[in-house]
């Protein structure tokens, strides 16, 4: 039987949920059914902000960094009445599956209107990789490589100058941006939420190694220091030359890596099969090569692969 599906990306922005909203549109077409665009994710939904896709809203928006259909953060939509509003506009247009791409709190959300008998499928956006359901969510590769290009860059002009640079990388409070970031450009020391280092054991190393090097990267996820205080007190104790970088919001931007766009892609046409199977409150992941399901709450739960193995490799690699 044909459906209506409505697509929509919520919570912040990664490269490559564009991606996953032309697979959708496309592989729904292809299948016989008819995709709506929602625009500024739940407000959208609310606000009825959906259009039936058609392909002049979709063409060349596979390349697009960000999300054409943008992205607003709703708070109240925890609120059961502010929901049932969702799922009112919903009804009206006869649309009872939705693909959510998003974070954490955008699975709650798509969670939530599961139990209010919508079908909905999650699929991981976000930079962060922090959604334990997947390998890699989308937009992490991408970002990873602005963090990479960024710390070789801030590299090089450190070398010029013998500097240590404190350099804090986006993850929320996962450490994966700055843990691969550190391990693909040699950072010296790298502090993480899962493996935090004190501002003295930071000192510490700065004063062992600033002899025999000339630049130092310090990559540290956000949250965790005030960097500009951190910096000045790593001069003042060892000495070095020290600054502050806050990669800020370049690592959210810029045109999807291939593995974006692929794991997107392979992504959204496996929500759309899943929906015809009527399957919901399930979100969807890439474990290895392979396509996995899950409880949607369920996978909200779930812990973050244990990176102190990861870490410490890491930092044997100094
Ligand atoms: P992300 O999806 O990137 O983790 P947010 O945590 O901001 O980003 O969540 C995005 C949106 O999901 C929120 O603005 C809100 O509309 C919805 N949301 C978050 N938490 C819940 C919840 N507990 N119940 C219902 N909706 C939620």
């Amino acid at each position: 039987m044909s459906k209506k599906i409505a697509i929509l990306t919520s919570g912040g922005d990664s490269q490559g949920m564009n991606a996953a909203v032309v697979a959708a549109v496309k592989s729904s077409w292809a299948k016989g059914h008819k995709p709506y665009l929602v625009y500024e994710g739940y407000k959208g939904l609310i606000e009825n902000k959906i259009v039936e896709a058609k392909p002049e809203l979709i063409n060349g928006m596979i390349s697009r960094g960000g999300t054409f259909l943008g992205s607003a953060r709703l708070p109240e939509f925890a609120e059961l009445k502010v929901r049932q509003k969702a799922v009112k506009v919903l009804e009206k247009i006869g649309i009872d599956s939705l693909i959510v791409i998003g974070g954490d709190g955008s699975y709650m959300g798509a969670a939530k209107l599961a139990e209010m008998g919508i079908n909905t499928v999650g699929l991981p956006g976000t930079i962060d990789n922090d959604i334990a359901s997947t390998d890699w969510t989308i937009g992490f590769d991408t970002s990873l490589g602005v963090v990479v290009d960024s710390i070789d860059k801030i590299r090089d002009t450190s070398e010029s100058h013998r500097r240590a640079m404190v350099i804090e990388v986006m993850g929320r409070y996962c450490g994966d941006l700055a843990i691969y970031g550190a391990l693909s450009t040699g950072a010296e020391i790298l502090s993480v939420p899962e493996s935090k280092l004190s501002e003295e054991q930071i000192i510490k190393k700065v004063n062992e190694l600033k002899d025999s090097k000339r630049s130092l990267m310090i990559v540290v996820t956000e949250h965790m220091y005030d960097v500009n205080k951190l910096a000045k007190k790593i001069q003042e104790k060892t000495g070095v030359e020290s600054r502050a970088h806050v990669l800020g919001y370049t690592q959210r931007g810029g045109i999807p890596t291939p593995k974006d766009r692929i794991l997107a892609s392979l992504l959204a046409e496996e929500a759309v099969n899943r929906i015809e199977k009527n399957e919901k409150g399930i979100c969807l992941g890439m474990i290895g090569e392979e396509i996995k399901s899950f409880d949607i709450l369920e996978a909200v739960k779930m812990k973050n692969p244990d990176r102190t193995d990861l870490i410490k490799r890491v930092r044997k690699l100094i």
